[in-house]
C-alpha cells in the first residue's frame, strides 16, 4: 500500500476533528511568521487572540496544551535598522532577548483575559540532551499543567549559538512531545503542509494529506526554502515528524496564518498528518 494519501480533503473534516478532539495532550508550535508581522515585526495581536480562543476551547474539553513559540527574533528585530541586511549573530541574540519579553507579554495578556496564567520555559538542545536538566524541565512542565497554567516554550536563543543559525522550534516541539508523552504535535506554519513538489515552482503540486512512513520519496518532497525570520523549512519539519512519530505521537503540519488556526484544522482545512509506525 502507498505510504501517502494526497488531496482527500472531502473526507478530512470528521477525521481531523475527532483526532484533535480526542488528543489528551497537545503541543502547538507557532512559527515566527504567524506571531510577528513580516514587514514591521509587530505582534499580530488580533490573530493571536483567535489562536488563544482555540486553545481555551481545547481546555474546556479537558485537553492539555503546551505552546512552543517562535518569534522572539522576528519581533525583536524591529529594534534594529536592518531592512537592507541580515542581523549579525550578536544582534539576533539581542533581538531575541527583547522580542521574547514582547511575545510573552502578548501571550500573558491574552490568556489572562480568559482566566489562565502562563509559565515561560526557555530550553536549549543541551537542556534536553542532559538527563538532569531534561527531568527538571519535564517536572516544571507537569507542575504548570497541574496548576492550570499554560506552558510556553521557546529556545533559549541567548545561550544557544548553533540554534540561532540552524536550529528550529519544529524539532524542539517534537522533543517536548517526547518529554511529556504528548499525543499530537501541531506545527502551525505558513504552508498548507507537505507538497509532492514545490508549489511555487509547479502549480500542479499536490498536498500530501497523510504520511504513514517517512520514506526517501517523502524526504525528496521537502523543499529547502526558508522564510526570512524562521529557521525551519520542510526539511526540519520532516525531522520533527520522525522524532514525534518514533515517540508514538502524531504530527500535523498546517497553515496557521488565518484566524482560528486550530479550528481550521478541525474543520478539515488543508494539512499533512504524520502517523506513528504501526
Ligand atoms: N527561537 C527563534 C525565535 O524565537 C525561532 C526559531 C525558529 O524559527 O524555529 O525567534
Amino acid at each position: 500500500m502507498s505510504s501517502l494519501l494526497v488531496q482527500q480533503r472531502s473526507t478530512a473534516a470528521p477525521t481531523s476533528s475527532i483526532r484533535l478532539a480526542s488528543a489528551r495532550r497537545l503541543i502547538v508550535k507557532i512559527g515566527s511568521a504567524l506571531i510577528g508581522d513580516a514587514e514591521t515585526g509587530e505582534i499580530r495581536g488580533p490573530w493571536l487572540e483567535t489562536l488563544i480562543e482555540d486553545v481555551v476551547r481545547f481546555f474546556a474539553r479537558g485537553q492539555q496544551v503546551i505552546l512552543v513559540t517562535s518569534g522572539a527574533v522576528a519581533v525583536g528585530s524591529s529594534h534594529f535598522n536592518h531592512l537592507d541586511r541580515s542581523l549579525r549573530v550578536e544582534e539576533k541574540k539581542t533581538a531575541a532577548a527583547m522580542g521574547q519579553v514582547q511575545i510573552m507579554c502578548a501571550y500573558e495578556r491574552s490568556f489572562r483575559r480568559h482566566g489562565f496564567g502562563v509559565g515561560q520555559i526557555l530550553l536549549t538542545r543541551e537542556d534536553i540532551d542532559d538527563q538532569h536538566r531534561r527531568l527538571n524541565a519535564a517536572s516544571t512542565l507537569h507542575q504548570l499543567l497541574k496548576v492550570g497554567a499554560v506552558p510556553i516554550i521557546n529556545e533559549n536563543d541567548t545561550t544557544a549559538t548553533a540554534e540561532i543559525c540552524f536550529g528550529d522550534n519544529d524539532r524542539l516541539a517534537a522533543r517536548v512531545a517526547q518529554l511529556v508523552n504528548a499525543d499530537v504535535v501541531v506545527l502551525l506554519s505558513n504552508v498548507d503542509g507537505l507538497f509532492s513538489e514545490n508549489p511555487h515552482d509547479n502549480p500542479a503540486a499536490r498536498l500530501v494529506t497523510q504520511v504513514r512512513c517517512i520514506t526517501p520519496e517523502i524526504e525528496a518532497m521537502a523543499g529547502h526554502s526558508l522564510a526570512r525570520h524562521s529557521s525551519g523549512g520542510m526539511v526540519t519539519k520532516l525531522m520533527a515528524a520522525r522524532i514525534a512519530t518514533d515517540a508514538g505521537c502524531e504530527m500535523i503540519i498546517a497553515r496557521g496564518d488565518k484566524s482560528y488556526p486550530l479550528a481550521a484544522i478541525e474543520n478539515g482545512g488543508p494539512s499533512t498528518w504524520f502517523f506513528p509506525p504501526l
